[in-house]
């Protein structure tokens, strides 16, 4: 049984139950019989279909924002917003696959030799809840586009958005087995890995998960994505606009009530605007309005789950031991649902959790540095690699310190976002390979070398 459960009023939304091992195996022969036709569908006519399920994204974006809200806490302006993020990146891999895939001639000694780009065959994304649309469809706009199916194993806590995305698909034209949502628990997902008609999987999510999908997919020698957590640096240097990262870092920081995987977690600021920066910060966070995820006032939702904001709650009292020096927020709100206020952690180092783990929350770790390299230092001084906000008025600077900083994006002056256009992905413990852009799509395509004497 799989149940979605309102965060912010403890009340049960929905009960599903499981697949069983029978339903799962004639989905996933049928996603395999729907491959062979998808495959051979022209890009054209995909690209119709992907852009009808934009068109339906956004007639439904009222209804998606609310399922999102009532099943894991997104306030409702966000999650219109996330709706048609969607329908940008469905219209953008039905423009742009056919170049990104367009096959490459290379001169070598044959007569002709070329490389192709052909799908796999049957993809399974096992998904987050954080951003319960927009993580399957930036999975799955350019795994469809590329010719190939998706099975999309979602979180436990989001099945009505699961079933949302397929009618999605279904409705644009789709065949529907070519996208079907699998209501299973986490259990199932490593015999899914290993079925012989599946060819490839990847996960967004946590670290612990994300050991277990990439050990099934190696034991299986199948390709994989892992898009894994972060500890995001937000980078503030002695030249740099002050109150303009306060107000950016806020945001950064607090979207999705702090449950995001870039969002910034680790604020590290110069010694001569460190102080400067922490009040300007902490005015703006005190501003910002939590409550009802339903309400178009919200900024802050409740966290999640419950025991998600408990480990939460521990983390921030951990680092409250270790030294951290709490200047906003920090305790749990009385009453019911998973409420945590935005809340502020100065004096953070290495050794503290606030600073070494992930902080998935509206927890924000500010920690002086005495320096440029001293900030460059502690923002590598992590083992995730996910992203990195730099803000600084020497623009010439800033792109030779991009290329000191261990992450897979560096945003100068701006928040670290995705975009269909640009590659998203990170390095170290964050995970491998590469989603949107170009390069996204290229992760599920078998590159066939062709060599005509
Ligand atoms: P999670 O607990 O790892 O769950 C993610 C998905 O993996 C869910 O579908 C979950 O299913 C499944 N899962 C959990 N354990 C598994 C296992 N051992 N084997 C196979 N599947 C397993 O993560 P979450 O709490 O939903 O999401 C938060 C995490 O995602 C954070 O760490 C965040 O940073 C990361 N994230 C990363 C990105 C990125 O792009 N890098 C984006 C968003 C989020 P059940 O729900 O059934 O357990």
């Amino acid at each position: 049984m799989l149940t979605s459960v309102n965060p912010a009023t403890g009340e049960t939304v929905a009960r599903y139950d499981a697949y069983d091992a029978a339903q799962t195996s004639a989905i996933i022969a049928e996603a395999a019989k729907a491959w062979r036709a998808w495959r051979a569908v022209a890009f054209v006519d995909r690209a119709a279909v992907l852009k009808e399920a934009a068109q339906l994204l956004r007639a439904r974006t009222d209804e998606l924002a609310r399922l999102m809200a009532v099943e894991m806490g997104k306030p409702v302006a966000a999650g219109r917003g996330e709706a048609q993020k969607c329908a940008w990146v469905c219209d953008h891999y039905a423009e742009h696959a056919e170049d990104y895939l367009a096959e490459e001639v290379i001169a070598t000694d044959a007569g002709r030799s070329l490389v192709r780009y052909e799908p796999l065959g049957v993809v399974l994304a096992v998904m987050p809840w954080n951003f319960p649309l927009w993580q399957v469809f930036r999975f799955a706009a350019p795994a469809l586009m590329a010719g190939n199916v998706g099975l999309l194993k979602h979180a436990s806590n989001v099945s009505g958005c699961a079933l949302a995305i397929e009618r999605i698909f279904a409705d644009a034209g789709l065949p529907p087995a070519a996208f079907r949502a699998l209501l299973v628990g986490s259990s199932q997902v490593a015999g899914i890995i290993d079925d012989p008609r599946v060819a490839a999987a990847t996960l967004t999510g946590s670290e612990a998960a994300g050991r277990s999908v990439g050990a099934a997919a190696g034991k299986a020698l199948k390709p994989s994505v892992l898009e894994l957590g972060g500890s995001d640096a937000f980078i503030v240097l002695a030249d740099a606009d002050v109150a303009a990262a306060a107000g950016v870092g806020v945001l950064a920081r607090t979207q999705n009530s702090g449950q995001s995987c870039i969002a910034a977690k680790r604020f590290i600021v110069v010694d001569s605007v460190h102080d400067a920066f922490l009040e300007a910060f902490t005015h703006e966070m005190a501003q910002l309005v939590m409550g009802d995820p339903l309400a178009e006032s919200t900024q802050v939702g409740p966290q999640a789950r419950v025991d998600l904001r408990e480990e939460l709650h521990a983390q921030v009292e951990a680092s409250v031991r270790a030294g951290a020096r709490l200047v906003l927020g920090g305790s749990k709100p009385a009453g019911p649902g998973a409420f945590y206020p935005p809340t502020i952690l100065a004096d953070a180092r290495p050794g503290m959790p606030c600073f070494d783990e992930e902080v998935f929350g509206p927890v924000a770790a500010v920690t002086r540095a005495s320096g440029t390299d001293e900030a460059i230092d502690l923002a590598n001084t992590s083992s995730f690699g996910l992203g990195a906000s730099l803000w600084t008025s020497d623009l010439v600077l800033a792109e030779r310190l991009a290329s000191r900083i261990e992450a897979g994006a560096v945003f100068v002056n701006g928040m670290v976002k995705s975009d269909p256009r640009l590659p998203f992905g990170g390095i170290k413990r964050s995970g491998y390979g590469r989603e949107l852009g170009a390069l996204g799509i290229r992760e599920f395509v078998n590159a066939k070398t062709v060599w005509i004497a």
